[in-house]
């Protein structure tokens, strides 16, 4: 019997596997018509200036919507879209659809895109911004870049050369997902960073009695000051969590304790009626959410 369950359970696994690489494949081909199909969409997720609690701008979220799975996560489909090299494509009309709605916002909205290090070194790239830009008749300073610190891991010229690139744009820079890689602190000394964005692994647990997250908060808040650099606190989700990173002194946060990713319409709706107040004040005078 024990045989037979063995025998059971290897069949079991290695028909998973055969059905995980058929999934793959199928969305690998399907993915090749999401752009062209209008399947792909940004949501928006509210960034929000801690002194003032308002809504500063947005983080542009890429979102798929599958004919027949739904939406896609794009933590499931941005690593076959980097093994298949579509996410030049797929990141170029992000860049221009978030160009394109950032242009029906007001002027003082800014707008945030992730990009993927295939991307960042694509020579196209600064020449794409341009365009999108131009195209929208949007200032280059609402529109912020999301790298994340991999892009140090070829440590080459052309690292160089793409950030005078697209500094000479004068579009923004954020270093996103800070303290999850490498994190080697040279690199802050000569990128030209404005913001860096402190990884939500930091703030989840953050509250919990002798955690060392709030220290590592801390620091990372202060050196990016010293060095002229803007902080958003990532996943912020309860009201304690949103107090230590207040209280640690991240000039901006995001997180679900505000609101989730929403679709355009959603998102310029919430820059109209705001944020609910819920956050706002002393802890006692909140209401629950
Ligand atoms: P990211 O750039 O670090 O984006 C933040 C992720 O955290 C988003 O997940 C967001 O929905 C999620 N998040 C925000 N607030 C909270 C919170 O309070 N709690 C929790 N648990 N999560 C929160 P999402 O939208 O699933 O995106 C995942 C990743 O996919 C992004 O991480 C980014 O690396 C990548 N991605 C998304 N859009 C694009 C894109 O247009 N281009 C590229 N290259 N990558 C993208
Ligand atoms: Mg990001
Ligand atoms: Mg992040
Ligand atoms: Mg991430």
């Amino acid at each position: 019997a024990a045989k037979d369950g063995g025998r059971g359970r290897f069949h079991f696994y290695s028909n998973d596997l055969h059905s995980a690489a058929e999934e793959r494949s199928q969305l690998e081909r399907d993915l090749r018509e999401a752009i062209s199909e209008g399947q792909l969409e940004l949501h928006y997720q509210p960034v929000v200036q801690t002194a003032t609690e308002r809504i500063a701008g947005f983080e542009a979220l890429l979102r798929w919507k599958h004919p027949q799975h739904g939406y896609i996560s794009p933590a499931k489909f941005i690593p076959i879209a980097e093994d298949t090299g579509l996410i030049q494509a797929i990141g170029e009309w992000a860049i221009r659809t978030a160009c394109h709605d950032l242009a029906s916002w007001p002027k003082s909205i800014r707008c945030a895109v992730n990009v993927s290090p295939l991307q960042f070194s694509n020579e196209q790239l600064p020449t794409i911004i341009t365009s999108a830009l131009a195209q929208a008749g949007v200032a280059p300073t609402r529109l912020e870049l999301e790298i994340t610190e991999s892009v140090f891991l070829n440590d080459d010229e052309g690292t160089d050369a793409m950030f005078a690139a697209l500094s000479g744009i004068g579009v923004r820079l954020a270093l996103d997902d800070f303290g999850t890689g490498y994190s080697s602190l040279g690199y802050l000394k000569t990128a030209p960073f404005n913001k860096i964005k402190i990884d939500q692994s930091f703030v989840r647990g953050a509250t919990v009695p002798g955690s060392r997250n709030g220290a590592i908060i801390a620091s990372i808040t202060s050196l990016a000051q010293e060095l002229g650099m803007d902080t958003t606190a990532e996943g912020v989700e309860t009201l304690d969590e949103l107090d230590l990173v207040r209280m640690h002194g991240c000039s901006h946060i995001q997180g679900y304790i505000y609101e989730k990713p929403l679709n355009k319409a959603e998102a310029t709706k919430r820059l109209e009626t705001g944020l609910t107040a819920i956050a706002r004040g002393p802890k006692s005078a909140r209401a629950p959410r």
